[in-house]
């Protein structure tokens, strides 16, 4: 274990890449450089909220027991070997090119290097920097309560994430606009400290590509695949890269179906080169199963980002990066190819997926049938997700009636049904059984597959909402309780928050859908 303050950290980015190391944090494009030295801007009164020990275990740190520890999370403390700069990246957002936009308001402060690994720390918060635009590189208490509880919640569901360390009060006020609608007032600020082997984006790439960089690009991408993907090697290294990133990336997006993840702005400088889950803004789990539910006030117009929406575009993003790389390669035609393997490799890992979900020892061939019905059922009746999955778990498949059926999952419904969705569910609940009954193995065994696969315990908006409002009042009760949950997210340990939406919850700012203000 080691204290935040004397560990020696590394700085492999800035040392291998040339960055503008003035420390001027004016905002202005970076053209030529892959970052720009940011140092964290000094906070009133650095309080240490939350700290994760799992990751804090798992990265030998020990928790801060001196301000000075804190002051680093606060960014109030840079050491001797840190080296505080930003990443220079653009991106596609809702489908246009940008242009540069960089890391706005992260600052990374060096690398922790422990058993053979190195992980990024970076401050998200921590004031301005080069690429902070018009806005301040701050962060306000209830969007970074959310980034912290959310990445250590799919961390623990299983979902690639990055991860948190801790959560910071600053002590500072910060001005938002929440609801775009020309009421700023003021917040109180925080900063997260969060953690990945890499936050480089598709948007590190393309920034490069789109500035005709074409000597920086092929050093990004050289350094990358030999530090991330150290097994691709030769000529073809590129392509099979690609194709990586693509399989990562398909993964990522089948795990967010399975547990009912809507990241809500999968903008290209929101899509992790390492398949991970980043950038925790206004995304929600769903409540009911509504494919075309997006979290995202902005989104609502283009409806882009919407739950059902997430593989395309995922598929879109990752046509994208292709397009980046393209200066590398003699042969384009092999990235056209690996980029539309996506859909295969999507639909084999999302089928075995929900084969798992449902119960079933393996795919069978008519089982594609019986997931499509199943899903579109779903996407008919707008059950709760998660509490239909767990009654599904508990079906007692000896039963009589349509009428037992339909009251064993009446507790999922937000609205009662009609004659003809009931009809739907149960002639889906008659095949299922009879698939169901048909199972290599034995009901127990489906049952524990379907446990490990159907989250009991997921991290609603709405309660994120509450959660945050008591902090604010400064109370952590419910927030300690979530912090607990979702350490466990299969067990019945927490089933007071087996509950759907409540009603008042539906329609409510921050609790259904949210705005980026952050
Ligand atoms: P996001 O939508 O959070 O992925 O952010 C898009 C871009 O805006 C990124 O370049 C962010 O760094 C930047 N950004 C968002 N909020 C702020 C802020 N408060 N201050 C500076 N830059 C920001
Ligand atoms: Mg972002």
């Amino acid at each position: 274990m080691e204290s935040l303050k004397s560990k020696t950290y590394r700085s492999d980015f800035t040392t291998v890449f040339n960055g503008d190391n003035s420390g001027d944090t004016q905002p202005r494009q970076t053209p030529g450089v892959f970052y720009s030295k940011a140092l964290p801007t000094r906070v009133k009164n650095p309080t240490l909220l939350a700290w994760s020990d799992d990751l804090a275990k798992e990265l030998e740190i020990e928790k801060p027991s001196v301000q000075t520890d804190i002051d680093i999370l606060g960014g109030n403390l840079v050491t001797s070997s840190m080296f505080p700069y930003s990443a220079r990246y653009g991106g596609h957002q809702f489908g246009n090119w940008a242009g540069q936009l960089g890391d706005g308001r992260a600052i990374t402060l060096g690398e922790w290097e422990v058993a053979g690994s190195t992980w990024e720390m970076q401050l998200k918060g921590a004031g301005p920097t080069a690429y902070s635009r018009r806005a301040d590189g701050r962060a306000v208490l209830r969007s970074s309560v959310r980034e912290y509880l959310m990445s250590e919640a799919m961390f623990h569901l299983g979902v690639p994430t990055t991860r948190a360390l801790s959560l910071v009060t600053t002590g500072d006020e910060v001005m938002r606009d929440m609801f775009y609608n020309g009421n700023p007032q003021y917040e109180p600020g925080a900063i997260v400290m969060r953690v990945a082997p890499s936050f480089l984006r598709f948007g590190n790439f393309e920034i490069l590509t789109s500035l005709g960089e074409i000597e920086n690009l092929k050093k990004l991408t050289d350094w990358t695949i030999d530090r991330y993907y150290p097994h691709l090697t030769g000529e073809d290294k590129v392509i099979l890269w690609l194709k990586e990133v693509v399989e990562r990336t398909a993964t990522m997006v089948v795990e967010w179906l399975r547990v009912g993840f809507v990241h809500g702005v999968m903008n290209t400088d929101n899509m992790s080169i390492l398949g991970l889950t980043i950038d925790y803004g206004p995304y929600s789990f769903l409540d009911d199963y509504d494919r075309n539910f997006t979290p995202n006030t902005t989104d609502l117009p283009g409806r882009r980002y919407t739950f059902g929406n997430q593989a395309s575009i995922a598929y879109w993003n990752l046509g994208c990066l292709a397009n980046a790389l393209a200066p590398l390669v003699t042969e384009t035609s092999k990235l056209v190819e690996v980029i539309e393997g996506f859909e295969d490799i999507f639909w084999m890992k999302y089928y075995s997926m929900m084969a798992k979900k449902l119960g079933l020892d393996r795919l069978r061939e008519d089982d594609v049938v019986l997931v499509d019905n199943f899903e579109n059922m779903l996407a008919g009746i707008k059950p709760d997700m998660a509490i239909f999955y767990q009654l599904l778990s508990n079906l007692p498949l000896d039963w009589d009636t349509a009428d037992e059926v339909l009251q064993h999952f009446k507790d999922s419904f937000y609205t009662d049904l009609s004659g003809s969705e009931n009809q739907k569910l149960f002639d889906l609940i008659k095949l299922y059984t009879e698939r169901i009954r048909a199972n290599s193995f034995g009901r127990e065994e489906s049952q524990e597959l379907m446990k490990r696969s159907n989250p009991r315990f997921i991290l609603r908006n709405y309660l994120l909402h509450q959660a945050i409002e008591e902090l604010e009042r400064g109370e952590n009760t419910l927030f300690v309780k979530l912090q607990e949950a979702l350490k466990n997210p299969y067990s019945n340990n927490f089933d007071d928050f087996l509950k759907k939406r409540p009603d008042w919850a539906s329609e409510k700012a921050g609790c259904s859908m949210l705005s980026c203000s952050s």
